[in-house]
């Protein structure tokens, strides 16, 4: 069994993706899934809904376009990951659900699919390169997690992640 972080590489190999920002609209739809935009209140980030063969995507188009792109890639993890769901709401869930130490199935899943999302849309090896360029200071790293987070098109916040997940930053 492919570790996420395998799986979520694969998907890129496969798109033929080497650089940031991520297409992840372009890589849900080479992927079969439909993705669909639409407005709504600002509880809700997204949905996965398959019906047999056919997948769609919705995604909150009130929200901010990093948030967007961050629950599309967090839908083709559900999609991709949890083959038995048919329909999953995701309310405004917490990009750093990965932090809670709760075993409960859903949340599990939640943070399996945030796990993907974060691997789809911000790659290891993208962000070892990259590391190259940007000048990351250990006592300050607020400058170079806002320089990636903008060249990734993902939150600051989900960036800070990334990197601390990846041992690239410590803890404060
Ligand atoms: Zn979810």
């Amino acid at each position: 069994m492919p570790t996420i972080e395998q799986q979520a590489a694969r998907l890129l190999e496969e798109n033929d993706v080497r650089r940031a920002p991520v297409p992840v609209d372009a890589i849900a739809r080479a992927a079969g899934l439909d993705v669909r935009y639409a407005p709504t209140t600002d509880d809700v980030s997204g949905a996965l809904i398959r019906d047999g063969k056919a997948a769609v995507i919705a995604v909150n188009s009130a929200q901010h376009e990093n948030r967007q792109r961050f629950t599309i890639a967090h839908e083709i993890g559900h999609y991709i990951l949890h083959k038995r769901t048919e329909r999953h709401f995701d309310e405004d869930f917490r990009i750093d659900y990965r932090n809670s130490v709760s075993s409960e199935a859903t949340e599990r899943s939640e943070i399996e699919a945030n796990g993907f999302a974060a691997a789809l849309l911000m790659p290891e090896i993208f962000l070892r390169r990259d590391l190259l360029r940007v000048e990351l200071d250990e006592n300050n790293p607020d400058p170079a997690i806002q320089t990636l987070a903008v060249r990734y098109k993902v939150s600051r916040r989900a960036m800070e992640l990334r990197l601390l997940n990846l041992g690239f930053i410590s803890p404060v």
